[in-house]
Order: C-alpha cells, then structure tokens, then sequence
C-alpha cells in the first residue's frame, strides 16, 4: 500500500492546501496530512489542535485521507508511520530553493523516503497561508482563498489579535 505524508504548517489551510490533498489522495492509497506542532520556529496564529481541526472539517468526502500532528524530524515520523513518501507542493520558482534544500536533507535523514512534488493550479499559484493572513490582519476578504468552513475562525482570530494588539 502506498502511503504518502503531507506534512506542513497549515496555518489556516488554504484552498490551495485542500487541491494539493484531493490530488495526492488520488494517487497514493491513502494519505496523512502531518499538521506541524507548536515546537517549531514559527509564529502560528491557529493551535495545532484548530489547525488540524481546519483541514479535519473539509475532507470528510476523501475516505482516504487522515490528519495528525506531527512532533521532531519529518523523516522519523514518517518511518515510524509506515510511509515511504512526503508530498510537497511546488508554486513559484521561489519555493524550489527551499523544497529542494529540504528533501535533499530528508533524502540524507532516510533513504528510503521519496519526496514528491506536486505542482500547484495555476489559480493557487500565488496562494499562501502567509498571504492569507497578512490580508486578514488588514481586514481584508479571504473568502476566495480559504474554505468557507474556516471563516468565521480567521475573522474570530482576527478580532482577537485586533483587541490584544498582536497584528
Ligand atoms: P511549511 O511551513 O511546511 O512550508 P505550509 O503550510 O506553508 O507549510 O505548506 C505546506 C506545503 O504546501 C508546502 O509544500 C507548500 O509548498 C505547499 N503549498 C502551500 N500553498 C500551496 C498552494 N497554493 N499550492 C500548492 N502547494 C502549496
């Protein structure tokens, strides 16, 4: 059985996100969308428990698809979970560097891991968590850019952050 590992931060997931793991989950038998934990260096905006909860919302129509959170090397845990592949999407020529800098390492870590790359649609090309909530933060519309079921969990935030002087 193929088994792929979508890992990422996902925060919020995006529709972009979403195409990345309809399509995955048409080509391996099934897929586990790591949501990255709150060790890592990033300032998230979302918990790892609402980040997973996102994602978990939207993909009750793909059976064969999972979401878990993910602690310490990407590698190990896939090992551990069974997996033989990482997918990664790919956008602009400005995410090659990094991805390949990073399944390069992966490759180094194990193995015995395939990192696969998917391209984006052209329509998500542009489309980032980041760009998501830099837009949010001044109050602007990301109904075009997020699932609908998470919106009112992004203004909800954004209303927080607004009120504690975070943004
Ligand atoms: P990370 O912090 O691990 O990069 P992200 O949540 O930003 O986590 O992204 C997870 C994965 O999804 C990455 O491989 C990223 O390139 C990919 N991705 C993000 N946005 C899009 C998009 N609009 N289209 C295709 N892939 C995307």
């Amino acid at each position: 059985m193929a088994l792929a590992i979508y890992p990422g931060s996902f925060d919020p997931v995006t529709l972009g996100h979403l195409d990345i793991i309809f399509r995955s989950s048409k080509v391996f038998d099934k897929v586990i969308v790591a949501v990255s934990g709150e060790s890592r260096s990033k300032n998230f905006w979302f918990s790892e428990i609402e980040r997973c909860d996102f994602i978990t919302r939207c993909i009750h129509h793909m059976k064969n698809v999972e979401v878990r959170a993910f602690e310490g090397l990407i590698t190990d845990w896939a090992a551990a979970a069974g997996a033989s592949v990482l997918v990664r999407g790919l956008r602009a020529v400005s995410d090659f560097e990094y991805e390949l800098k990073m399944a390069s390492m992966n490759r180094r870590l194990n193995p015995e891991i395939e990192t696969v790359f998917m391209m984006t649609r052209t329509k998500y090309s542009f489309l980032s968590s980041s760009m998501v909530k830099e837009i949010a933060s001044y109050d602007g519309q990301v109904e075009k850019f997020v699932p609908a079921k998470i919106l009112d969990d992004i203004k909800k935030k954004q209303e927080e952050r607004k009120n504690s002087d975070l943004s």
